[in-house]
Formats: structure tokens, sequence, C-alpha cells
């Protein structure tokens, strides 16, 4: 069974987007996962076909009504459906390449994309929403960061990623940053390869690269090694 993705947008036109692309677009026409993009405005009920409305209690913009978005997500996630539910919002726990892992080896994903200020608190917890963030910054809407989770998780979909190797040496996986790269040429605007490299001592190469990658995680993300997050440093 393919991986299956719904996510509900007021914007379907961004799907597949970029995801039609590349290694994902080629997956995607293969059949190893399946995309389809459902309009919540679809499930309004009135004659505006109102998603929206102001926030209780006043304050600025506009928040996505509960019952609205409460039919989009019955409609595309039905009783019995194993799926899970997430919700991209800022609020979320941090996406993580273990959580990547997770998602890849399940079923698919529903995934809700807010707009404005976001959406009611109500459907989050009627529908058991998970809240997945991409990061410590406000973008305009999901859409984006759907797209980002659903590249992260496709490239690990079976036969998806050509060299399988690459993704089990890939940041994270390890938990440490990946060591730097080079190709040719040889020398670079008088920068040359490190030797250990063209070497070809498979196992100095392994420890030049293993070092390399620790002393790279300690500099920039000294959290990855239990060390104090960069955030809470500054
Ligand atoms: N008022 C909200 C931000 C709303 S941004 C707040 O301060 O928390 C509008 C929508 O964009 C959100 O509902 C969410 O779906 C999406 N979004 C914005 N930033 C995001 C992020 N870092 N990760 C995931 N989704 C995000």
């Amino acid at each position: 069974m393919s991986f299956a993705a719904s996510v509900l947008t007021l914007y379907p036109e961004m799907f597949p987007g970029a995801l039609g692309l590349s290694l994902a677009g080629r997956a995607l026409e293969a059949g190893t996962w399946s995309l389809e993009a459902i309009q919540i405005r679809d499930f309004a009920t009135d004659r505006h076909r109102t998603v929206d409305d102001t926030p209780a209690g006043g304050g600025a913009g506009m928040v996505m009504r509960a019952d609205v978005l409460a039919r989009a997500i019955d409609h595309a996630s039905p009783p019995g459906d194993e799926r899970p539910r997430l919700l991209m919002s800022p609020r979320g726990k941090p996406l993580t390449q273990a959580r990547v892992r997770e998602l890849a080896a399940g079923p698919g994903v529903v995934i809700l994309c807010g707009r404005f200020e976001g959406v009611d608190q109500r459907v989050i917890d009627a529908r058991g929403l998970e809240e997945v963030s991409v990061g410590d910054f406000i973008l305009s809407g999901g859409e984006p960061a759907a797209l980002v989770l659903l590249d992260a998780v496709v490239r690990l979909l079976p036969g998806v990623m050509g060299n399988a190797v690459s993704g089990e040496e890939e940041s994270f996986e390890n938990g440490l940053l990946e060591h730097p790269h080079y190709t040719r040429p040889q020398e670079f605007e008088g920068r040359p390869i490190p030797d250990v490299l063209i070497s070809g001592n498979h196992k100095k190469i392994a420890e030049w690269r293993r070092a390399e990658a620790e002393k790279l995680t300690r500099e920039r993300r000294p959290d990855l090694l239990g060390g104090t997050p960069q955030l809470l440093v500054k």
C-alpha cells in the first residue's frame, strides 16, 4: 500500500507544487505515494462559503471555524482511518527526523493547513490534531510547512531515493550534523580538498568525517549533544 497524504487547505493549487518535481514528483507519478488536496471552503454551508470569523474576546485577524474544519476533517479522515491527523502550527512540537521516519513508516497523513490567526481550539481538541511546527518563525499559512513535512517524509519511502545509503548518513540520522562535502576540482580558488579524502584510506576517511561531524555539532548545535540549546544561551 502506498503512502496516502490528504491535505486540507484554502489553496489546493499550492499542491503538489514543488513535490510534483524531482524525486517526490517521480514517486508521485509512480504511485509510491498519493496526494489529495481538499478545499476547506467546500465544507462551508453559507452562501458566501465562509470559513473564518472574528476572534472571540476581540483582537486582530480572523480565526478558522471549528465546524467547517471538522466537516472537512471528517470527510478526509472518516472513522477507521489510521492516519495521524496533523495541524501545521508554530505552537506545535518541532518536526524532527525521528518523527519524519515514524510518519514515513505509517499509512500516510492527514494535514490541516491553517491560515489567518489560526484555528479554533475546539477542533484541535475534538479531532485530536497533533500540532507540528517546522521552526520558530511565522509563515503566512500552513501550506509551505505541509510541503516541507511531505518532502522530508516522501524521500524516505521505499524506492524514492536512488542511493538508499545516503539517507542514513544524513544530518540528524545519527544525532550529529553531517561532515563537509568536497568534489572536483581538486583545487578551487587556492583551496585544496583535504588530503585525507583523496588518500584512499577508508578507515582514515571515516574517522575524519566523524571528527568533523562532532566538531560541527559541538559548534553549531550543542543541544543535539545534550548541551544547552543555542536559543537559551543568547
Ligand atoms: N497567530 C498564530 C500564527 C498564525 S500563522 C500564532 O501566533 O501562533 C497562520 C498559519 O500558518 C498557522 O495556522 C499555521 O497553520 C501556519 N504556520 C505558521 N508558522 C508555522 C510554523 N512555524 N510551522 C508550521 N505551521 C506554521
